[in-house]
């Protein structure tokens, strides 16, 4: 694998036939991410395509001519051409397979997966989920020196990294951005010992087995696994909302508000993700409309208050969305006025969706006892019903979904576990 700058991108990129471009930077924890799934296909795919990184800092001008705001930046090139996929952030390493593919020959892509050999490891503990609740655990069991494994299929934080900001998380004194305390939750349990493997496929779960298998060739033992998987967004399941999600609908005000400057959006539900989510998009849209079940806001009392004496903020008590649909740049939402049962259609430039979280469980195909909800019953040691599986924050069945709740979580479980483990 070559590093080169941006005088030889000629040379060793547009005349090569097949080439891949690792645009990365110094400090870049998705970088630090990739750079281990680089390095793995360069061995497998190194005879066949040229494998160069740029340092995009240093290389500042070539990065922004080809389009790479980002670190790091994944770029094919065909014979000098840009093929496939540009793939940055949380990079997978099936999304690399799939671009590399695209620079060979069908012969050479079937000689080189016959050449892809199963790995085995294994680890004491092995944490499935990197967000506040595992990087807890992760650091505890790490300090009781514990080998632990950490997998996600994202980049580590959960949730928090995608939360504009957070104020009751003890120890700052000033509210901290979501990403940054994700951060330095990771760091201090990367510093602690924890292994990571993130931003993979996790393609088999056996809980009974301990056995769990990343990008279909890793197989993964574990003497104890504990679920740390969280939470999504729930989905409405009404028409237009999986045909618009990412085009004019969307989930995560952090990472889609800034689209919506002197713009206008409407916001679904009222709770408090969508009260305090509204605050912040209010930061840039000129007008918001919220559409709420019931007769009152059901957030906690001083969001309420903000919200509801925002001029740029109305709500519409009592409604449900029934159908999405876009006519021209606009979303048209069409909703449901729960008292008089009409409809009348609604338009805006966005949707934002906060209408609650469902525990993500879809991989375990074994019979985990749940509560009627769907979240995961566990004892007070945070001990599921199969033995040597744990589960801890937000899958778990709880009255109280928080950061502080779910590294308390986190706690208790690895101090159980070290005990156990002995
Ligand atoms: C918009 C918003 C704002 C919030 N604001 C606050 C706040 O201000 N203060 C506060 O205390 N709490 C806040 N919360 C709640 C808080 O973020 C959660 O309670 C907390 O993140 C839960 O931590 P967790 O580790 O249990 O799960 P999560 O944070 O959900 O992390 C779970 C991780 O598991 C990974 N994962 C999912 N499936 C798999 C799989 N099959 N294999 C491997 N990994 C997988 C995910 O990628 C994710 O990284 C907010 C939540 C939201 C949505």
């Amino acid at each position: 694998m070559k590093e080169i700058s941006s005088s030889d991108f000629e040379l060793e990129v547009l005349s090569q036939s097949a080439c891949v471009v690792d645009f990365y930077s110094t400090e870049c924890p998705p970088c630090e991410a990739v750079a281990p799934k680089f390095e793995s296909l360069h061995n497998l795919y190194g005879e066949h395509v040229h494998f160069v990184k740029i340092f995009r800092q240093g290389n500042k001008e070539l990065a922004t001519k080809l389009g790479v705001s980002s670190s790091p930046t994944l770029l094919f090139y065909k014979n000098g051409v840009r093929v496939g996929d540009q793939l940055s952030g949380g990079v997978k390493k099936s999304d690399i397979i799939k671009n590399l593919d695209l620079l060979i020959t069908p012969d050479e892509v079937v000689k080189i997966k016959s050449g892809m050999k199963p790995s085995n490891t294994s680890h004491d503990v092995v944490i499935l989920g990197a967000g506040p609740a595992a990087l807890a655990a992760g650091i505890y069991l790490a300090q009781a020196k514990t080998d632990t494994l950490i997998i996600d299929t994202a980049l580590p934080g959960g949730q928090v990294s995608t939360t504009h900001q957070v104020s009751n998380y003890p120890g700052f004194e000033e509210p901290i951005q979501g990403y940054m305390l994700g951060h330095h939750m990771s760091e201090q349990a990367k510093k602690a010992g924890v292994k990571f493997k993130v931003a993979v496929d996790v393609s088999h779960v056996d809980l009974i087995k301990k056995e769990i298998v990343i990008d279909e060739f890793e197989t993964i033992k574990a003497k104890t696994i504990i679920i740390a998987t969280g939470a999504s967004p729930r989905k409405l399941n009404i028409p237009g909302e999986k045909e618009f999600k990412g085009k004019g609908l969307s989930y995560c005000a952090t990472c889609d508000a800034k689209y919506f400057q002197d713009k206008e959006v409407i916001v679904i539900g009222g709770g408090n993700s969508a009260v305090e989510e509204s605050d912040f998009i209010a930061r840039f849209a000129s007008k918001i409309t919220m559409v709420h079940q019931f007769d009152t806001l059901t957030a906690n009392k001083e969001a309420q208050e903000k919200i509801l004496n925002n001029p740029k903020v109305k709500v519409l008590f009592q409604h449900e969305p029934r159908a999405f649909a876009k006519e021209g740049d606009k979303m048209v939402v069409t909703i449901e006025d729960l008292l008089t049962h009409e409809t009348k259609k609604i338009a805006a430039d966005g949707v934002f969706i906060f209408v609650g979280m469902s525990p993500n469980l879809d991989i375990f195909k074994e019979d985990l006892q749940k509560d009627k909800w769907g979240y995961i019953l566990t004892d007070e040691d945070m001990h599921t019903n199969i033995k040597g599986v744990f589960a801890i924050g937000d899958v778990i069945s709880k009255k109280y979904r928080q950061i502080t709740t779910a590294v308390a979580d986190g706690t208790i479980a690895s101090i159980v576990i070290a005990k156990e483990l002995g």
